[in-house]
This record gives C-alpha cells, structure tokens and sequence, in this order.
C-alpha cells in the first residue's frame, strides 16, 4: 500500500486548532477497541455499506469515541478511496486528532455557513452556533455523532459523488506526501453525485427562531439559542445533550422518533441523559409536550390522539395511559392559572388541557 496509510496528523496545526477552541475534554480510559483480526493491520477498513444507529451509551462507555483514523488511498483506476485504519488511538492526542479531521470535513460539507449553500429553508449558522458545534463535535458524545457523518462522507466519496482537488490528488500520487480527506474535498458534489437521488447530504443549518429541531437528513438550530431552562420544569437545557438529542431523531439515531410524544421520551432517555449526566447534568424524568396551535396532533401519535379523545369526551382516565405522568391545564379562574386536571377542575371553570408530562426511562445501572 502507499505512504498514505501511515499518515500522521500535524500536530502542530492541530494543537493549535484545540487551543482556539478551548475545548474541555473529558475521555475515559477503561475498554478497548479491538481489530479486526482477519486483516493486516495497515489494511484501511470502508465503512459499512449501511447505517446502523448509535448505542450512545455504549458508545460512551467505551475507551475511544471517534473511530478509525481516516485514510486516502488508490484505488484500482487510481483514483482516491477514503477508509479507516482498524487500530485504535495510541493516545488522547490522537483521538482529538480523529476528532478534528471529522470535524473539518463536517465543516466543508454538511454545515451551512454560506447564505444560498443549502436547501431552500436554511440560513446561515451564526459563529456562535459554529463555535457551540466545534466543541460539541471535539467532545465525547459529539465525537460519535460526528463519526458517523464522516462515514455518511467516505461512503459518498467512494461512490464519486463527491468533488476533489484532483491536481492535489495527482500531487500526492507523486510525492507521497500525506493528503488529509478534508483537504482533498473541495466541499461540493461531484458530476455523479449531483445527478444521482441518493446523494442526501446531511446538513445542518440556522432558522430563525428558538431551539432546536431535526429531520432524517438534517439539524436546524434557531437563531435565538436554545432556551437556559426547561419551561416547565424549569431544569437547566446541556446544550451538547440537546445537540445530542437532535442527532438522535436523524438517520444516525431512531429518525421514526421525531413528532410523537413517546418517541420524544425515548429520545431523551437514548440520546440527551447520557449526555446530560456526563456534563454533571441531573438526568431529565420527564418530557413535556406543550399542545397548542404549534403542535398539531400527529395522526401516527396514538398516545396523543388516545388522551385527546379522552380529553374531548370529559373522561381522561390517566391509569389507561401508562407512560403520563400528569396533564397540566390552562384554567380560567378568573385570571388564567395553570393547575394539574388529572384532579376536576371547580365548577364552571373553563380549562383546556396545555401540557402533557410523559415519563422518561430512567439511565440503565452500571
Ligand atoms: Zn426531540
């Protein structure tokens, strides 16, 4: 194989990069990554020809986070192929080295930081929004989010639907010099890639507003932020277990839990308290959905749509919903007051049903 498989990152450049960030880092050290064994070590490994979602808390609690480093190599016409090497970091500075080059590469593709560079909706990520992503993607659970939109790349890339640097390419085939994937992309697709319907690059972008949102192929952050606390139970928001949480609803993570109340538990207890209780963060029992003219009842919720009709009929019977913990209600009486209407409301008081708290599975035991 070539010099290329041997590349070494610039640890300089990469040093200095970490600085800027000011990144805290926190790696564990317990676990192992184990190779591969059927094949030489130097061999660079694709990555699977699917995605299969993350197991964030298994993920967390192994040694290593990012993954293989990323490697340029020939392929049989020559032209380049990206894969990973199968050996584990040798250190914590080669993980963040991992890290970084994910990063990079997220940066050049799938983030929008350009106004008219994504799709129609998107606007620009603010540096605010780009430097929250940057230290989330340098951390822990970052690091597996970020590895898997890497992956997403490198399976692109090996198709040729991404564009390159081809005198670049051409350059290191003659010198040998190492190429590093992020700087070989040119952050675009390629000829192919851009006639071709499964070139979704997943991308993720600012809209104005508040908070977060996500698709299967895609991450909106508001312009505003996200909010410090919880509305209604007033907990403190981990902004990277948010972020965490966001990726959760994406193709990397369970994308059929996106709009549906128990979906979104789900989400919480997967993907966001992992996060949360390894910033510090008390992880959240509890998820609220507000109903109002922004949350139309999803057809395919059937917990909603079931307490809904309940609701309607004047007979919530709270012990046919298991996963409820509470519905809170906006009363009249006369000044608007929020109370808990599990409980009959005082006679001739108006009440419409706003909140809904829906219990999340707590952590598993270590
Ligand atoms: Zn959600």
């Amino acid at each position: 194989m070539t010099a290329a498989h041997t590349i070494r990152p610039h640890t300089l450049a990469i040093r200095s990069v970490l600085t800027w960030l000011a990144a805290p880092l926190c790696l564990i050290a317990f676990g192992l990554v184990s190779a591969q064994a059927d094949l030489p070590l130097s061999t660079p490994r694709l990555p699977p020809e699917t995605i299969s979602p993350v197991d964030l808390e298994r993920e967390l609690k192994a040694r290593w986070q990012a993954g293989g480093e990323i490697v340029v190599f020939p392929g049989p016409d020559g032209r380049p192929l990206a894969g990973r090497t199968p050996t584990p970091p040798a250190d914590t500075e080669e993980e963040q080295a991992r890290r970084l080059e994910h990063w990079r590469l997220a940066y050049k593709l799938n983030l929008v930081t350009a106004p008219g560079t994504g799709p129609p909706i998107a606007l620009p990520l603010t540096p605010e929004q780009v430097a929250l992503l940057a230290r989330f993607a340098l951390s822990d659970a970052g690091a597996v989010w970020f590895r898997e939109v890497a992956d997403d790349t490198l399976r692109l890339f090996n198709k040729g639907y991404l564009a390159y640097d081809e005198a670049l390419w051409t350059a290191q085939r003659e010198t040998g010099e190492p190429v590093r994937l992020s700087q070989l992309l040119t952050g675009g697709l390629s000829e192919a890639g851009l006639f071709t319907q499964d070139a979704a690059l997943f991308r993720i972008f600012a809209h104005d507003g508040r908070g977060a949102m996500a698709a299967n192929a895609s991450i909106r952050l508001g312009r505003e932020g996200l909010r410090c606390h919880f509305t209604l139970s007033d907990e403190l928001v981990d902004p990277h277990a948010i972020l965490s949480h966001e990726f959760g609803h994406t193709r990397y993570g369970d994308p059929k839990s996106a709009g549906t109340v128990l979906g979104e538990a789900a989400t919480v207890a997967k993907y966001e308290n992992p996060v949360r209780i390894r910033n510090g963060y008390p992880p959240r029992t509890m998820y609220y959905l507000r109903l109002d003219a922004r949350t139309p009842v999803q057809p395919r919720d059937e917990l909603l749509n079931r307490l809904l009709a309940q609701w309607r009929q004047g007979s919530v019977r709270i012990e046919t919903l298991t996963p409820v913990e509470r519905l809170y209600c906006e009363c009249m009486e006369p000044e608007p007051i929020i109370r808990d209407c599990t409980a009959p409301p005082p006679a001739q008081t108006e009440c419409s049903l706003r909140w809904l708290a829906v219990r999340v599975a707590p952590p598993e035991a270590e």
